[in-house]
Formats: structure tokens, C-alpha cells, sequence
């Protein structure tokens, strides 16, 4: 059990992680509290100096230390006790997480730090498992195709989950033999300074991951034009993500995981268990205040059970109560900034401009701080930005479809191609609605990723190029050297 605590009582450090010391630079961008709307305290943004610098210590960390090319199985053991150091110091990340982010206090120790934990141990166990082959060739010859690490890794994270965002970057990397230079959102820096941290007390020699502070333009953009990084890994939005590529593709040619946006469907035919249903979609848009982006926040529903489905919803919906992240009883999660909050309100007030019809919600809560009502709207226009753009707030959409043809038509975006969940007993439409459907990833009578890491996810579409977690992740961070000798 963790217990509610002081925010001022917290003064993390704010310089970057490199070559596994805190380096001071010039404070430049203010920090807030989503949960009061306080200031806390400012960062400083990296420069192009400040990344080279970080990508040298990586080199040398590598050159150093042996990590990619000494005996695989001692990359497994050190980051078996990172993750160990992780669990056993979960108090001090969940307060560091809880302080700017969006993150409940009380949801972090078994939530995001376990899962972040058990992230890293599954990639450790590739370390000595996955990679290489021989090849087919004729007998007079030895074909090998021989798997290699990068070296430098550029790695870009979002707000919304911070410790496991940075787990999904850090942990296939290293494990594939990798050093790391990863840039957590400005918004969120501290519970990835202090997993740099503890991967070097870990026994994870000092160089291999190194955090930069600072915002998109200039440490984003100086991270993935780096000629000495070998490949960028990235989770955050679509814009960002076309940003990222216009920026490799100016500054040279490197391969890149793109994890980005989404304005997912849920399709509930009329045979579907409604309350099974309802628990999925409405924890799904409550869940870190809609803030993620599998949230499912197109609801499409068979008209005969539209108006239960509705009920129902809005029953789930109600009574969330708004409290500071710090705050060990709080459950809600608040919007990220003042910014975002008035971004999803101006999106929410004109589509009922346009007409939709408000089911519940629809208005900012009455707290300090950034906390806006879980929203259900209906009868919003094909064209409102309510149905066609991602929120990344706790705002559904509802709209009846009369057949399978139609629920499939209206769940294909234009743009977006994340996941999608279908309910449904009938095991047939099930997996006939799931093949027409183009997504990343579909869940069906569930919704919202499971804790096996085993699972790939990424997007279709614009919503993403590659897969985070699974052996898809590992692999992404090696790449393969071919090698024929005629014996
Ligand atoms: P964002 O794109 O604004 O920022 C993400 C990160 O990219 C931040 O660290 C930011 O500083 C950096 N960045 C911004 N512009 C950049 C640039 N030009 N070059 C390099 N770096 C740049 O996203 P956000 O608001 O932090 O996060 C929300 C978004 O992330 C949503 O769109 C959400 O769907 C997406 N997301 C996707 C996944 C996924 O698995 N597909 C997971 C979590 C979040």
C-alpha cells in the first residue's frame, strides 16, 4: 500500500543522465502539476551538443564495456536486477511518476512499475535466445546471416505512461546489445531519470542509457538527425511521427519504429454480453482520463441495443471523482495540461454546437487542477473532429449501425488504423469482422492490452510503422549482416 504524500516535499533531480552521472544545464522550460496546475519548478532542453555529447558516452559505454559483444546471458543477468531494483524502489518511482504526470499515486506500484518491470525481464530472457541463422546454400558454400545491434539507439517517449513507454524502448534495446539515448516527454522526465539510475546500480555499465531533457524541435530533432544514432524508436503522435521522418529523411537515411496515434472503434453487435461490453468501453475511455492511445472512443452499436448499451455506459461513466495524483485515494486521472484540456472541451462544445445530444458529461470538473467529466456523446455529425480526430481525453462517441456491412464501413478511419474491439458471442462474425477490419491490433470481448509482452503492438496506417514489445521488438533493434564463404 502506498501512501498519499507532500508534493513539495519532492525535489527530483532535473539535470540530464549522462554516461551515468546528472549533468546541470540551463533551466528553460517551465513544469506543471496536472493535478493542482502548479508550476514545478523548470528543465533544461538539451542541445544538439548536449545529444552528441550523450551519444559519445554511449560509444564509449559500448567500446568500454563488452555489453554487445561479451557473453549474452551477463546482459540478461544485469537487467534481471535492474528490473529487481525497479520493483524493490517502486515508492520512489510512483511518486516521482505521480508528481507531473497524469498518474494516480496509488495505481503505480502495481500498475506501471510492475508492468515496466516485467517488461524488462522479458526482453532480458531474448538476450541469449533470439538471432542469427545459416542459410540454405549449396554445400560448397556457408551462407550466415548474422544478427548485430546498432550501437546508439535514439529513443522518443510521450507523456501518458512514462515508465512504461521508456520499459518498451529501453528494455529491447539494451537487451539486443544497444546503448540508449532516450528523450521522455518534457512534460515527464523523472521517472525515466530515475530508471537511468538504477540500470547503473544495477550493474548496467555507465554510458548505456543516458536521458536527455528537452522538447521536440530541439532535442527530438537533434536526437533522430544524429548521424551517430543507428536507429529511432518513437511513441507519440501522428504529427510528431511525420515530423520525425521528414527529419531522418533530411538529415540522412535510418530506420525507424513509429508507435502513434489512434481513434479506435468498438463494435457491439446485438448479440454481445451488454455488460461485459460496457465495463470494456467505459474503462477503456476513464482509464488515465481517456489519455492513451488505444482508447476506444468510437462506440458503434447495433441499433436494437443502442439505448441499453447507452444506459448502461452511462451508469459506468458517472461517479468519477476527481483528486490530486498524489493523493493515495485518488483514482481519476486529470488532463495533462491547461492546453489539452481546453483543446478537448473546444473539440467536445463544437460537435454539440453541431448537434450532438450530450449523454452525460461534457464540462470541466469542479477541482484545481485539470480534470475534465467522462463524456458520452450521440448524434455527432460524420464530420465533427469529435468522430474523425483522436481526443486523447474521456470522450466516446456513440452511433447505431443497422448491419455488419455498415458497423465495418463506419469502423474504417481514413487515417487511423490502431486497434478495435468487437463484442460479440457469435465466433463466426467475430473473426470475419476481425479480417475486414484495418488495425494493429483487435480485441475481441475485451479491450486494452494484457500484461503479455509477448504480444507485438503497433498500427496500421498512419497510426504507425513497426512493433513495440513482443520478439518483433527485439528484432527491431538488431539488424542482419549477410555472410557467404566458399569453403
Ligand atoms: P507528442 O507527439 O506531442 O510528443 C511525444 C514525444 O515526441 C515527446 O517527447 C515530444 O517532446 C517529442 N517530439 C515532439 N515533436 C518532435 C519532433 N519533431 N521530433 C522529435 N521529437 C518530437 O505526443 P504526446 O502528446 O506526448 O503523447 C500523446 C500521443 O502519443 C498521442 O497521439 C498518442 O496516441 C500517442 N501514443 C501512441 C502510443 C502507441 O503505442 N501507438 C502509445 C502512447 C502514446
Amino acid at each position: 500500500m502506498i501512501s498519499s504524500f507532500d508534493p513539495d516535499s519532492l525535489h527530483p533531480p532535473r539535470g540530464h543522465f549522462i554516461g551515468g552521472t546528472y549533468v546541470a544545464d540551463r533551466a528553460a522550460l517551465a513544469l506543471h502539476r496536472p493535478a493542482d496546475g502548479a508550476e514545478f519548478g523548470a528543465l533544461p532542453v538539451a542541445d544538439a551538443a548536449m545529444v552528441d555529447r550523450a551519444v559519445t558516452a554511449g560509444r564509449a559505454a559500448l567500446a568500454a564495456s563488452g555489453w554487445a559483444s561479451g557473453v549474452p546471458r551477463d546482459r540478461t543477468r544485469a537487467m534481471l536486477k535492474w528490473a529487481d531494483l525497479i520493483e524493490a524502489e517502486a515508492g520512489t518511482l510512483a511518486r516521482l511518476e505521480a508528481v507531473c504526470s497524469t498518474r494516480p499515486v496509488a495505481q503505480l506500484p502495481g500498475g506501471d512499475v510492475a508492468v515496466t518491470a516485467e517488461q524488462i525481464r522479458f526482453f532480458a530472457e531474448m538476450a541469449d535466445k533470439e538471432g542469427g541463422d545459416l542459410a540454405p546454400t549449396r554445400d560448397a558454400s556457408l551462407g550466415m546471416i548474422v544478427d548485430e545491434p546498432y550501437g546508439v539507439v535514439g529513443a522518443i517517449t510521450p507523456w501518458n505512461f512514462p515508465m512504461s513507454m521508456a520499459g518498451w524502448k529501453l528494455a529491447p534495446a539494451l537487451a539486443a546489445g544497444n546503448a540508449v539515448v532516450l528523450k521522455p516527454s518534457e512534460m515527464t522526465p523523472f521517472s525515466a531519470l530515475y530508471m537511468a539510475e538504477l540500470s547503473v546500480r544495477a550493474g548496467i555499465p555507465a554510458g548505456l542509457v543516458n536521458v536527455v531533457l528537452g522538447d521536440g524541435p530541439v532535442t527530438g530533432n537533434a536526437i533522430t538527425g544524429h548521424p551517430g544514432i543507428g536507429k529511432v524508436s518513437f511513441t507519440g503522435s501522428t504529427g510528431a511521427g511525420q515530423a520525425i521522418m521528414g527529419n531522418i529523411a533530411r538529415t540522412g537515411v535510418k530506420p525507424m519504429t513509429l508507435e502513434l496515434g489512434g481513434k479506435s472503434p468498438q463494435l457491439v453487435f446485438d448479440d454481445a454480453d451488454l455488460d461485459l461490453a460496457a465495463d470494456c468501453i467505459a474503462r477503456s475511455i476513464t482509464f488515465n482520463a481517456g489519455q492513451a492511445c488505444v482508447a476506444g472512443s468510437r462506440v458503434l452499436v447495433a441499433r436494437g441495443v443502442a439505448d441499453a448499451l447507452a444506459a448502461k455506459l452511462i451508469a459506468r461513466m458517472a461517479g468519477h471523482r476527481p483528486g490530486a495524483t498524489w493523493d493515495a485515494g485518488a483514482q481519476y486521472a486529470p488532463i495533462i495540461s491547461e492546453r489539452q484540456i481546453t483543446r478537448i472541451d473546444g473539440i467536445v462544445q463544437a460537435a454539440i454546437a453541431q448537434g450532438a445530444e450530450v449523454l452525460t458529461g461534457a464540462a470541466r470538473m469542479d477541482h484545481p487542477g485539470w480534470f475534465y467529466q467522462p463524456t458520452l456523446l450521440t448524434g455527432v455529425a460524420a464530420d465533427s473532429p469529435a468522430v474523425t480526430e483522436e481526443i486523447f481525453g474521456p470522450v466516446l462517441t456513440l452511433e447505431p449501425f443497422d448491419d455488419e456491412e455498415q458497423a465495418v464501413a463506419m469502423a474504417d478511419h481514413p487515417t487511423y488504423g490502431l486497434c478495435a474491439g468487437i463484442f460479440t458471442r457469435d465466433l463466426s462474425r467475430a473473426l470475419r469482422v476481425m479480417r475486414r477490419i484495418e488495425a494493429g491490433t483487435v480485441w475481441i470481448n475485451r479491450y486494452g492490452r494484457s500484461r503479455d509482452h509477448i504480444l507485438p503492438t503497433g498500427g496500421y496506417k498512419s497510426s504507425g510503422i513497426g512493433k513495440d514489445l513482443g520478439r518483433a521488438a527485439y528484432h527491431a533493434n538488431r539488424r542482419q549482416k549477410t555472410v557467404l564463404i566458399d569453403l
